[in-house]
């Protein structure tokens, strides 16, 4: 998957949990907000029991609120009213007291409309009192009581058959292993209490424990044998490490009474001991801790039981004596840190007072609404960077793909600007270069060069090999021409352009040696070594010439150099621009000619050097009404590779002649036609020989061919074949300009030539006085080796006389004749 889709889809992703979170987060928040409160206001059970609550305490005794509301947890479900009556036992349980209450609730009783179906009791002074007015106010009612520290008052109890209850440990134990355990280092045991019921239980079983513990030292205050102050005395001396256990103590020797807070801030103002307490209360005014009875389950308890036996018809029977009483361990979160004690060295079901709430417990109604706020907000804010993220992609995509367009269109440009092959700039880029960076007053050189015979190199070589040279060529030429700041191009097939911006250049420059060097090393291909080289023509800036035409000057230096016999470097001169004007003109008349039957043959006469009898001609073209003659138009003709053209125009021309002469009933003579070596390509040229003899009714042996010693050098198959083809149809071969050339008469031996045609320029340079005999010698030579000979360009008397002294063949020469018009030609006689 592409990294974009990923990233959508993460986003989409994110997004929707996030926006599920937010309505979550917000449902929550709603519910919250107008969520009703728990419906406390159930519907009423309808009341069918009466009971009455007897309590040993008044409604301001430390766990009051707790027994009555344990009661009314379950007695109001079930239909149960109940009414309470107070002994308040803790101001008044004097035996005057106790008959005191009796008085007054035997009052309240009797008097009471109510009609009670069950009693509660709690504390040991409202069972002792139900037990001993049982028969006068309970008579049949079931006793369920709770909070009872006195055990065989409570056994006793539950062994009459219409009381059951909650006996209530006793927690001195339970508090001091906990002190212990939380408090290690501290070994003396302060044991505080009175002479009451619950406090003799208490040092009792306080003592008991700490039988086990002889490490400890256990200091016993009793305040019923000690006056406060003496307390006081003995508080301020306790020894450092001392825990004080402030048990069921409410009076001192004096039989003064002491609240709770009195205590506890007596203890606090004359010591630092940790106070630990196994009653409820005082956690909140300096008491540490300790394990207590748990007021509201035992009256839950109870209330259950009485519920069960009044409301599911329970017997009391069916219920025995709970010993195992729920108990609460409370500790003063603040003080545990004075003395150094963790939550851990506590029991987990451990209570604190004071205790800073938790983060946790502070806002545990609100966090899952926030979590959610925050994971929406986190998923929100994530899905925006991932769009973001994503945006940026985007952005960088489209940079991407904006640089991917510069770039395809620099490559397009580039490509446009280069040569597909060498990776040069091409032709037209390198016209724009001049066109916008130089100017006709600038002084610059322009230098065009080839590959010489390029042409056979991709003949013998290949294509493909010959675009490795080009390629290594250019490859040279690019460093050459990057460390000297020359503007390299491919100007068209092997030709090269490089412009020398700054300086001119001549043949002996370094930049122009330096590229003939380039192109003399040798190009390794498959191991073999091909030398090659250059011609280069050169035009630099005169002023007044437009740079493009730079080129077409360069061009011009360059076939100069390339006429000059290649591996050569021309520089223009305005002559050579004249000399290429007038090729121009001269290739546009022979053109114009070949196409429109301009051309003519003249014909001169060949004579035979002993009898001065015509034996023959040499047929000669010219141009109809045109000043050049075969002497400018051939070779450019040739050049241009018109060659075969214009062999196969004369040669139609002359058959065309013969046939006319023919016609005309003249005698006509063998007529030589001239094969330029240019014209080996055109394989036909015998079959169209043979086909206009035929046609015209000509016969072979009226046509002679004269090629030159440039063919005899050519390929030998194709030159070998021709030879065969011409001999085969009955055409001799006349051998021109020998003498011109190589001149190598080993050639006559194997080329099967008929006759030789001595050039001009021999006669001319060795008919003369004294050199002649080798002019003689030649002759002998030529027919030494079978073959005839003609003197050609023989202007002279003397100079044909001396010919047919050494036995020459055949005279051609102005001293006979020039070229003639056929009909001229056909009459015409050496003899007067
Ligand atoms: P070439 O084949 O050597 O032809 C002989 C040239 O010598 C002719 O010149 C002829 O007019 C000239 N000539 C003959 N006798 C004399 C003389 O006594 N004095 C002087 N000064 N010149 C003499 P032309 O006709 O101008 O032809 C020149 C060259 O043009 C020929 O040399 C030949 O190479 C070429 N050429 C002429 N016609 C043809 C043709 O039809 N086909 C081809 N391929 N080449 C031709
Ligand atoms: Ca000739
Ligand atoms: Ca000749």
């Amino acid at each position: 998957m592409p990294k974009k889709n990923i990233f959508n889809f993460l986003r989409f992703t994110i997004a929707t949990t996030g926006i599920l979170c937010l309505f979550l987060a917000l449902s929550q928040i709603t519910y919250y907000a107008v969520r009703k409160k728990p419906d406390e206001q159930k519907p009423p059970v309808p009341i069918t029991q009466n009971v009455l609550f007897l309590s040993s305490f008044d409604s301001m005794h430390a766990n009051y609120d707790d027994k009555k509301n344990g009661l009314e947890s379950v007695f109001l479900d079930n239909g149960i009213e109940f009414d309470i009556s107070f002994m308040d036992v803790k101001s008044f349980k004097g035996d005057s007291d106790v008959s005191s209450f009796y008085n007054f609730f035997e009052e309240r009783f009797n008097n009471n409309s109510a009609e009670y179906t069950g009693i509660v009791v709690s504390d040991d002074n409202a069972l002792q009192f139900a037990m001993d007015h049982q028969e006068e106010f309970f008579k049949d009612l079931p006793i369920v009581f709770f909070a009872i520290n006195n055990k065989e008052r409570a056994e006793k109890a539950v062994a009459n058959p219409y009381m059951t209850g909650v006996f209530e440990p006793d927690y001195i134990v339970d508090t001091a292993k906990t002190a212990m355990n939380s408090m290690p280092d501290r070994k003396t045991l302060v044991a505080l209490h009175d002479e009451s019921e619950a406090g003799l239980v208490d040092i009792d079983e306080f003592n008991e424990y700490m039988k086990s513990f002889p490490d400890y030292t256990v200091i016993e205050l009793n305040a019923a044998k000690l006056t406060m102050a003496e307390i006081i005395e003995k508080l301020k001396t306790l020894p450092d490490d001392s825990i004080i256990f402030f048990m069921a103590c409410y009076n001192d020797a004096t039989g003064h009474k002491y609240s709770l807070l009195d205590i506890a801030n007596i203890i606090q103002e004359n010591t630092d001991a940790p106070i630990m307490r196994n009653y409820v209360g005082g956690r909140e005014v300096g008491i540490l801790g300790g394990t207590y009875m748990n007021a509201f389950d035992q009256a839950r308890l109870a209330a259950t039981i009485l519920t069960d036996i009044l409301i599911n018809g329970a017997k009391v029977s069916d219920f025995g004596l709970y010993t195992d009483a729920a108990s609460i361990t409370c500790f003063n979160y603040g003080l545990m840190k004075r003395y150094g004690i963790s939550e851990k060295m506590l029991p987990d079901d451990t209570v604190y007072i004071n205790r800073p709430l938790s983060f946790r417990e502070t806002y545990k109604e609100i966090i899952p609404a926030v979590a959610l706020l925050m994971i929406s907000m986190l998923c929100l804010v994530s899905a925006i960077s991932f769009a973001f993220i994503n945006e940026k992609m985007h952005v960088k995509d489209l940079e991407k793909s904006k640089s991917e367009i510069e770039n395809s269109k620099f490559m397009l440009q580039y490509q446009a600007e280069h040569d597909e092959l060498l990776d040069l700039l091409n032709r037209r880029s390198i016209l724009k270069y001049m066109r916008n960076n130089l100017k006709a007053d600038h002084r610059y050189s322009v230098m065009l060069f080839d590959i010489d015979g390029f042409k056979d190199v991709n003949e013998n070589y290949g294509h493909k090999i010959g675009d490795r040279i080009l390629n290594d060529i250019a490859d040279r030429l690019k460093s050459f021409a990057d460390s000297l700041d020359l503007t390299l191009g491919r100007y068209g097939g092997d030709e090269f352009i490089v412009i020398n911006s700054g300086n001119w250049l001549n043949k002996d420059s370094e930049i122009v040696t330096g590229i003939v060097d380039i192109f003399n090393k040798p190009f390794m291909v498959e191991d073999v070594g091909i030398l090659l080289s250059t011609s280069a023509g050169i035009s630099n800036s005169d002023g007044v010439t437009e740079p493009q035409d730079h080129i077409l000057n360069a061009e011009m230096a360059l076939f100069e150099a390339k006429e000059h016999g290649k591996n050569m470097v021309c520089v223009y001169t305005d002559v050579m621009k004249q000399k290429f004007a007038e090729e121009t003109n001269v290739k546009q008349a022979f053109l114009n000619a070949l196409e429109n039957d301009g051309l003519y043959m003249k014909y001169q006469p060949k004579v035979s050097a002993q009898t001065k009898e015509v034996i023959g001609y040499e047929a000669l073209v010219r141009l109809k009404d045109s000043p050049y003659g075969p002497g400018q138009f051939i070779p450019i003709a040739e050049k241009n590779g018109w060659a075969s053209k214009l062999g196969r125009a004369t040669t139609a021309l002359v058959v065309k002649q013969l046939a006319e002469w023919k016609k005309a009933g003249k005698t006509i003579y063998p007529v030589s036609v001239n094969y330029s070596s240019r014209q080996i390509n055109d394989s036909g040229y015998v079959e169209f020989l043979e086909s206009l003899l035929k046609l015209y009714g000509v016969d072979p042996g009226y046509i002679e061919i004269e090629i030159t010693e440039s063919l005899l050098m050519e390929e030998s198959a194709t030159s070998g074949k021709l030879f065969e083809d011409f001999r085969k149809l009955g055409i001799k071969l006349l051998l021109d300009d020998f003498g011109t050339g190589y001149s190598s008469l080993a050639y006559l031996t194997y080329v099967p030539v008929d006759n030789v045609k001595l050039d001009k320029s021999l006669v001319d340079t060795y008919l003369v006085e004294g050199k002649d005999a080798f002019i003689r010698d030649v002759i002998q030579l030529v027919h030494d080796i079978g073959k005839l000979i003609t003197i050609e360009g023989v202007e002279e008397k003397w100079q044909y006389e001396k010919l047919r002294e050494f036995n020459a063949d055949a005279i051609q020469g102005y001293y006979f004749s020039k070229p003639l018009n056929p009909e001229d030609a056909i009459e015409f006689k050496a003899i007067e």
